[in-house]
């Protein structure tokens, strides 16, 4: 065992930090999910971690603000999520806690519905809407598990003002899901 650590350091991979170099603003739901989903499949053939992307775009002109790759193998660390280190970039980049603020209404765009932990997550970050691809069947026919999330989770988010759209372009994002599945990908949960 290591000695106690007094700080952890939680970076991008390097490809993921070249694409974020050149400014992006992205107009609709679809031209964003297909922007995660390209990062969902990127993250596979870099070998950098799981088949999950995601990212906080600011709704009122579609810049992206931040974006995450699925970390947890490649920095041992069960909670990096894509979600989390998306929201975690986001909220790092304008300096709050929550991303209702900092200009604007924030999004959070995932490649594939957000299991329990980003789903909690989802909800204390101050996002304003969540929009989702691929389905949590998809996920788990891929081999992962998304935990205790209930239609009763969902339905709290809304109550909340957080608006969700599920299944944007579902197809291509459970393709990736299906792809890091038969490429003989690790499901790490657990
Ligand atoms: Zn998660």
């Amino acid at each position: 065992m290591n000695q106690l650590p007094f700080f952890i350091t939680i970076p991008l991979p390097d490809w993921l930090t070249e694409r974020l170099a050149v400014p992006m603003h992205l107009h609709d739901d679809e031209a964003r999910m297909r922007f995660v989903i390209e990062l969902s499949r990127e993250n596979i053939v870099c070998g950098t971690g799981g088949p999950f992307a995601a990212a906080v775009f600011r709704a009122a002109d579609g810049m992206l603000v931040a974006a995450g790759v699925n970390s947890v193998l490649r920095l041992e660390n069960a909670v990096l999520h894509a979600e989390v280190m998306a929201l975690m970039f986001a909220q790092a980049r304008l300096g709050s806690h929550t991303l209702r603020t900092g200009g604007g209404i924030h999004e959070l765009v995932t490649s594939c519905e957000p299991c329990a932990m980003c789903l909690g997550a989802t909800l204390w970050s101050g996002v304003a809407r969540l929009v989702c691809g691929a389905t949590r069947e998809d996920a788990e026919r891929a081999g992962f598990d998304e935990g205790p999330v209930f239609a009763a989770s969902y339905a709290y988010l809304e109550q909340r003002s957080i608006a969700v759209v599920r299944g944007v372009l579902r197809a291509e994002a459970a393709a990736v899901l299906d792809h890091y599945r038969e490429s003989g990908g690790v499901a790490y949960n657990g």
